[in-house]
């Protein structure tokens, strides 16, 4: 019989030998991802990168937790909800040639539209993959090597745009990237949402993986809904004082209250929230490369992972001094009406979704709040006005319309003078070119410009009056449109051509409208209070009918600016985009004061309120 003793040597001894068996079979320790794109990925100046030469992750070390994460068996989505300057392409192109050389699979990349595709392969993804021998290697052949199509001795990848309905459903796929999908049309009509549609491509892979990444756009956004179902982690970097790690927020960026832009934004500081210690723009590439991953929320499937960094929490961002210059001007803007630049920072810089303000549903009786102690037919004369502008909405009847006095300067002050419907065109001519007398008598007032909706049964009439009489009042007709190429305000073209095409001396000009853009702010412009720069005023005598018509159009979940009813009215609230349009088309945001030869001396110019603009 053994004794106790000799029995605890020998499961000592056992337990050794399991531990050196174990280890004898072990497979090697395994190269991360991002080790093995150290090596292998070469980077020409063509895919327009900081550094080029081999790939090196030193001065973006928050792209080694994704591809650690795209390399993990236990992952299966990733989601990027990154701002626009932090290597997401960059990374997905690393993802696909680490695929091709480790782990192959067919994959599928979908940009927002085929052009985009084309131009991502051409510039980013072929160029990676040639430069890069242990990649290039599997190249199956020149002829299946095209900007769509890539065919290697192992997997193929195909490219498309987000709105080709056949090529998103074809064959199965074990990789998917989803590049900039806040971009994706939300339905493909009968065929349903791209981004189901591509997904429903990888369900017969038990070890698929999806990559999906965009800046954000709104709350509802794809991006958006896709990271709230992952563990949301963030970068975390430790205080350089106190060890207190912490994110490097918007919440924790701070800026003097005084002082003129450039020098507010020298003085930047991201404070630590536990002991106050400032990190100062110079120091945050150390700061911030020594920053880690942490989730913030738990995923109801941990297989499914997710990222989010902004542009100040990146290393390879832009300067946190020109971020908070960006933020000074576009928050100025915000602050009179004009949201898009802030709208801009949030997204693409603090890569965080825009929230819809729900507040644009108003009833009749809100727009009361907007009168002022002025008579409708004249101008106010306590204030700098720099002109007049008129928004016409064209009905089969006749027509509505509205005359608007403008304040200089970015603020764009703006005051009701008149508002009306015409029977005749000779009757709107007549209001186009009457004089508005100022209130106190100073000066009478000319209409600068008018914008007149052309489309429905009238345009060529409409043309006509454009032409003839209502050069006078430099009337220009005008198509509202929902969005415009390349999200402009609006575009010009000319009408009168010649067979050939070739546009006739002396032609009217059609203004494209970005209904959208100029509805967001009007909408902005009802924000303001009435003592507030950049206020929006009415006559005291305004009627309920002008109130109804400008409470008709609210903005929808999607961000769209649709009728409150099927029967609403919304002649005047038309008016009035055209009204601002015309204004912003004629600059009157530039002058600072009557423009030359318009007035009679310095009027009313109010000096404690030009200094809060400026
Ligand atoms: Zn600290």
């Amino acid at each position: 019989m053994k004794s106790q003793k000799s029995l605890k040597v020998s499961q000592e001894i056992h337990s050794v030998m399991d531990e050196v068996l174990r280890q004898a079979f072990l497979p090697p320790p395994r190269q991360t991802a991002w080790e093995w794109a150290e090596e292998n990925v070469v980077l020409s100046p063509k895919t327009g990168t900081f550094s080029p030469g081999k790939y090196r992750t030193r001065h973006t070390p928050h792209v080694r937790g994704i591809l650690e994460a795209f390399q993990s068996p236990d992952v299966r989505e990733i989601v990027l909800s990154f701002a626009a300057q932090t290597a997401k392409t960059l990374t997905e192109t690393v993802c696909v040639a680490w695929a091709i050389a480790n782990d192959p699979g067919n994959m599928l990349f979908v940009m927002p539209s085929e052009g985009m595709a084309k131009s991502f392969s051409k510039s980013r993804l072929q160029t990676v993959i040639t430069d890069s021998p242990t990649v290039s290697g599997h190249i199956y052949g020149t002829k299946s090597f095209n900007l769509l199509e890539m065919e290697f001795d192992n997997c193929v990848i195909a490219l498309t745009g987000s709105g080709s309905a056949s090529n998103l459903a074809s064959r199965p796929i074990r990789y998917l990237f989803l590049d900039e999908m806040d971009k994706y049309p939300k339905s493909l009509g009968d065929e349903g949402n791209p981004v189901t549609l591509a997904k429903e491509r990888t369900k017969t892979f038990p070890n698929a993986k999806i990559m999906q990444s965009s800046t954000p756009t709104t709350d509802m956004g794809e991006i958006t809904l896709a990271f709230n179902e992952t563990d949301q982690r963030r970068w975390f970097c430790p205080c350089p004082k106190c060890g207190h790690e912490y994110i490097a927020s918007w919440e924790r960026v701070w800026f003097p209250e005084e002082g003129s832009d450039e020098e507010r934004a020298k003085k930047v500081e991201v404070r630590c929230p536990e002991c106050g210690f400032g990190v100062t723009n110079k120091e945050r590439r150390q700061f911030l490369s020594r920053g880690h991953w942490k989730p913030t929320s738990t995923a109801r499937d941990s297989s499914k992972i997710g990222f989010r960094i902004s542009e100040f929490e990146s290393c390879i961002g832009r300067p946190w001094s020109d971020l908070v210059m960006m933020f000074l001007a576009a928050n100025r803007k915000s602050k009179n009406g004009y949201i898009e630049d802030l709208k801009t920072f949030v997204c693409s810089v603090l890569a965080e979704p825009w929230v819809n303000r729900s507040d644009t549903m108003r009833e009749a009786d809100f727009f009361l709040s907007f009168c002022c102690d002025y008579s409708q037919g004249t101008v106010p004369s306590y204030m700098d006005v720099v002109g007049l502008t008129a928004g016409i909405d064209t009905q089969d009847n006749g027509f509505y319309y509205v005359i608007r006095a403008w304040g200089g300067g970015e603020a764009l002050e703006s005051w009701l003078v008149d508002y009306g419907f015409c029977e005749t065109f000779e009757e709107l001519h007549r209001v186009l070119t009457a004089k508005y007398p100022a209130e106190d008598g100073s000066r009478m007032w000319d209409v600068s410009g008018c914008f007149m909706d052309a489309m429905g049964h009238r345009t060529p009439e409409v043309y006509n009056f454009c032409r003839g009489i209502g050069r006078a009042a430099r009337v220009i007709p005008t198509k509202g449109e929902q969005t415009l190429n390349g999200g402009t305000p609006f575009s010009f073209s000319a009408v009168d051509r010649e067979r050939s095409g070739k546009v006739l001396p002396g032609s009217l000009q059609l203004c494209r409208i970005n209904t959208t853009h100029f509805k967001d702010w009007l909408d902005g412009k009802l924000h303001i209070g009435q003592d507030d720069l950049g206020a929006w005023h009415l006559p005291e005598t305004v009627d309920h009918e002008y109130c109804l018509q400008m409470s008709s159009e609210y903005r929808d979940d999607n961000g769209k600016w649709v009728p409150r009813t099927a029967q609403a009215r919304n002649h005047y609230w038309d008016c009035e985009v055209l009204a601002l349009a015309r204004a912003s088309s004629l600059k009157l945001d530039r002058y600072r004061q009557p423009p030359p030869g318009g007035g009679e001396g310095e009027r009313g110019y109010n000096d404690e309120r030009r200094r809060r603009l400026i």
